[in-house]
């Protein structure tokens, strides 16, 4: 009887960089890993056999006990700057295993998390709660459902072990695939240590593998900072409009693939609040939603610090054309947040009240404290009951003059609605439903919430009745609260 094998199919060019870049590593074997959760849909869009993935000797290789075939384990070496200090960092508890190519020939790390103590551990006990490792599953899967770029979850595993925190939890591992763990972080780490060489080899590299139409320009590494600075505008647009605060914005968790990374404190906005923090260390605020754009800009500018030695020869030129790239940052940024946020709310023509039309909408949802997603949602329904905000004067009243304004375009409702449709999601990952079904899993085993709630997320447009009873906001108005490293 032939055992099925997953279908591997890793290359490890990342460790063709010079060593200082990694460390080899192997992940620590745990005592009885057990599979809670597979992201089937995922593994078979990698070409990879779900069947097998979800067999004991599959489960094993998703816990770090048993090797998979043609890996070569490394840790990521990498600096950033933390809360604004700058320190050396590196994967202390995750595990680069390799790059799996898919039939079509697309490349992915393939990276485990929790997965037991590396050189760059430090204090860390190279270990992840269980919980934790669920909630990103669940976050960056919904992320993905929502469209924006982000790092996917293949897998959970039981790892048998207790990790402890303030508190005993138990251990788990996850499988996480990005389209690679280069960071702005990577960057410095190369600028750090001084040698040109190494940090061209690590520059090449990453045009090589996001930016391959950009390597023969006449200055790549310029268009480098560049193309990185558009990703990064786009996607953190992105979150802008559906409400998602990370947390965590060092440079370290910063992709140059512009793929979201590092879930760890992060969380949904459910009331409407620029000021909007949830992670318990964020105590200045620091990472709050309205910080997002410019914090990711302050991040490229060390991006764009730590490239400065390859744009120009002379030093004040490369800094002249690196502050050329990164003022287009806010333009950019601009631009696709006015172009989402026009089709939130259907504006399909263009007229020059429209920005009042916007920034009354949300002077009003922050002082009636009104649900973020669900004002979008109940608008996109033609239903201004579900918004929250009806009977309220001033929404009254800019509900009839946004009519208006649609019916001065050229354009059906229908139309507006499939737009709005498109643009605002029916279900976000409310805090409540997330710890409710990481509660059930971890606690009593029981795996049907987060499945559930799981299928859900995955097509947040969809408009389904199901969708609206997972999205009411939590009953109370008790703070969120989120917390880093458990
Ligand atoms: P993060 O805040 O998740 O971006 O992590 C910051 C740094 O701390 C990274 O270098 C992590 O690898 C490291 N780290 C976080 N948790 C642990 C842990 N339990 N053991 C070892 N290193 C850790
Ligand atoms: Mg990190
Ligand atoms: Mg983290």
């Amino acid at each position: 009887n032939q055992q099925r094998t997953p279908n591997w199919n890793l290359e490890a060019t990342y460790s063709e960089l010079p060593g200082v870049f990694y460390s080899r590593v192997q992940p620590e074997a745990v005592e009885s890993p057990d599979l809670v959760i597979l992201n089937e849909s995922l593994a078979k869009a990698l070409d990879l056999d779900p069947d097998a993935l979800k067999s004991e000797e599959g489960v094993r290789e998703l816990a770090g006990n048993k090797r998979l075939e043609g890996s070569m384990p490394i840790a990521q070496a990498y600096a950033g700057h933390q809360f604004g200090n700058f320190t050396m960092l590196g994967d202390g508890r995750a595990v680069l295993l390799g790059e799996h190519i898919t039939r079509s020939g697309t490349r992915y790390d393939v990276q485990l998390k929790g997965s037991g103590r590396t050189p760059f551990s430090r204090s860390g006990d190279g270990r992840a709660p269980l919980g934790a490792m669920i909630r990103e599953y669940i976050i960056s899967e919904a992320m993905h459902g929502l469209g924006v770029p982000t790092s996917r979850s293949l897998s959970v595993v039981k790892t048998g072990e207790s990790v402890q925190r303030e508190t005993e939890h138990k251990g788990g591992v996850l499988a996480r695939i990005a389209s690679s763990h280069l960071r702005v972080g990577t960057f410095q780490y190369a600028a750090y240590q001084g040698s040109e060489d190494n940090l061209k080899e690590l520059a090449d590299y990453a045009l090589n593998r996001h930016f391959p139409g950009n390597t023969g320009d006449d200055n790549p590494y310029l268009s480098l900072l560049e193309q990185v600075t558009r990703r990064q505008a786009s996607l953190i647009a992105k979150w802008q409009l559906v409400g998602f605060i990370h947390g965590v914005m060092n440079t370290d968790n910063m992709t140059i693939s512009g793929e979201t990374i590092d879930y760890g404190p992060c969380a949904f906005m459910n009331t409407y609040d620029p000021d909007t923090v949830f992670s318990s260390i964020d105590t200045q605020g620091r990472y709050r939603y309205s910080n997002q754009p410019g914090i990711a800009e302050w991040n490229l500018v060390r991006f764009a610090e730590a490239l400065i030695p390859l744009l120009d020869e002379d030093q004040n030129e490369a800094i002249k054309k690196a502050e050329q790239v990164l003022s287009g940052f806010a333009a950019t940024y601009q631009s696709h947040w006015q172009e989402g946020v026009r089709a939130k709310l259907g504006l399909i023509s263009e007229e020059a009240q429209d920005q009042h039309i916007i920034d009354d909408l949300f002077d009003i949802m922050k002082k009636k404290e009104a649900d973020f997603t669900n004002v979008f949602r109940g608008l996109t329904l033609g239903d201004p009951e579900s918004t929250g905000l009806s009977g309220q004067v001033a929404f009254d009243q800019w509900y009839k003059q946004w009519q208006v304004r649609l019916e001065r375009q050229d354009a059906s409702w229908e139309e507006v609605q499939a737009l709005m449709k498109r643009a605002n999601p029916s279900v976000i990952p409310r805090n409540h439903r997330v710890d409710e079904a990481i509660e059930a899993a971890v606690s009593r085993e029981d795996y049907s919430v987060m499945e559930r709630l799981i299928e859900v997320l995955q097509h947040p447009f969809a408009y389904t009745d199901e969708q609206e009873e997972y999205n009411h906001p939590p009953a109370g108005d008790e703070p969120y609260q989120t917390f880093c490293g458990t």
